[in-house]
C-alpha cells in the first residue's frame, strides 16, 4: 500500500466513491471535494433546531429556545388582549399562537431527547464481533465515549491517504470513527467497510490509537451499526485505495458500472431540469453519451 513516486493523494470519500462506481469516483476527484465523513452535507434544520448529538448540544438548543418561546407566548397574550379592542390584532394573535405552539413542541422534543440521552444504557458493541452490530449513539456516550469533531483531516504521508470522520468518539486510547450515511437504510455496502477501515488506519497511524470498530450512523437518526475493523474490511480499504489511484491516473473516461441499478439514486446520473421543465442530460450521461437509469430518468421515460 506504500505510495510510490507519482501516486496521488486519495481522500477517504474518493476511495469510497470509487468503490461505489469508478465514474462517480472520477467526478468526485475532478470536483476536489473534501472528505466530511458523511454522504451529504449537514441535514436541513428540522423546525426550530438542528439535531443535537450531545447532552451539551441539547441543553444549548433548549437554552436558545426557551426565551424565544417565552417571548412568543407573551406577544400572543398581548395581541390577544389588543384584539378585544382592534380586530386586526386577532390575525396577529392567531399567527403568534401557531409559532408559540411550534416552539413549545420543539422544546418538548428536546426534553424527550434529553431524557433518552440520559437514560440510554445499552451494552457496548462486542469489539470481537465479525458482523455489524446495531448501536445507539446515546448508549455509546453513556458508556463514556466523548464525541469530537476534528478541524483538520487526518493523513498518512506514506500511503498518501487523507480523510476526516464526521465525529470521533474517544475513551482513553480507544477511538471510534463515525461516518454518516445518507439515509436510514441499514444495508451496508463495500464502500462503508472500506471507509471505516480507512479511518481506522488514519487514527492508528496519526494517534497510535486502538480502533476496534467504527460506527456508521443512519441518516439523521441516533441509530447506527458498529462495523468491525478486521481483515475483510481492511482488504476492502486496500483494494479501494489501489482502485482510486488507478481512477485518478486513468483520466476522465472510465468503464460503466457492472450493475446499472446503482445509477438509480446517483447524483451524477440525475437528469437536470431546465426552468421550463424540459429535461436535460445528466453529468454522467453527457460525458459518456448515454442515459443512466436514474430513477428520475426512468420516471420521465428517458430510458
Ligand atoms: S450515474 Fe451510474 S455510471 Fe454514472 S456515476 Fe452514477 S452510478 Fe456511475
Amino acid at each position: 500500500m506504500q505510495a510510490q513516486d507519482g501516486d496521488p493523494w486519495v481522500s477517504v470519500s474518493l476511495l469510497g466513491e470509487c468503490t461505489f462506481c469508478v465514474r462517480a469516483g472520477r467526478f468526485q476527484h475532478e470536483q476536489s471535494q473534501e472528505d466530511t465523513g458523511e454522504e451529504q452535507i449537514e441535514p436541513p434544520r428540522r423546525g426550530w433546531f438542528r439535531p443535537p448529538f450531545s447532552v451539551a448540544e441539547i441543553e444549548l438548543e433548549m437554552g436558545k429556545l426557551r426565551p424565544k418561546a417565552a417571548t412568543l407566548a407573551l406577544a400572543t397574550l398581548v395581541t390577544t388582549v389588543l384584539a378585544l379592542f382592534v380586530c386586526i390584532f386577532g390575525v396577529a394573535a392567531a399567527v403568534l399562537f401557531v409559532f408559540t405552539v411550534r416552539a413549545g413542541l420543539a422544546l418538548l422534543a428536546l426534553g424527550n431527547l434529553l431524557r433518552d440521552a440520559r437514560a440510554a444504557a445499552s451494552p457496548e458493541p462486542d469489539p470481537g464481533a465479525r458482523q455489524p452490530q446495531p448501536v445507539s449513539w446515546w448508549s455509546l456516550l453513556q458508556n463514556g465515549f466523548q464525541p469530537h469533531r476534528y478541524e483538520d483531516p487526518l493523513s498518512d504521508e506514506s500511503w498518501r491517504v487523507t480523510g476526516k470522520p464526521w465525529r470521533i468518539l474517544q475513551r482513553g486510547s480507544v477511538r471510534i470513527p463515525v461516518f454518516r450515511k445518507r439515509n436510514e437504510d441499514e444495508r451496508l455496502y463495500r464502500q462503508h467497510f472500506a471507509r471505516i477501515a480507512a479511518y481506522a488506519h488514519l487514527l492508528e497511524r496519526s494517534e497510535g490509537a486502538t480502533v476496534p470498530y467504527g460506527v456508521v450512523l443512519l441518516g439523521s437518526s441516533y441509530c447506527g451499526l458498529a462495523v468491525p475493523v478486521d481483515p475483510p474490511s481492511k482488504k476492502q480499504f486496500h483494494d479501494a485505495l489501489i482502485l482510486a489511484r488507478t481512477v485518478i491516473k486513468g483520466g476522465p473516461h472510465q468503464p460503466p458500472p457492472h450493475n446499472p441499478s446503482m445509477c438509480r439514486s446517483c447524483v451524477w446520473g440525475k437528469p437536470m431540469t431546465e426552468d421550463n421543465g424540459s429535461s436535460y442530460q445528466s453529468p454522467c450521461g453527457e460525458r459518456y453519451d448515454w442515459v443512466p437509469p436514474h430513477e428520475k430518468a426512468i420516471r420521465k421515460g428517458l430510458v
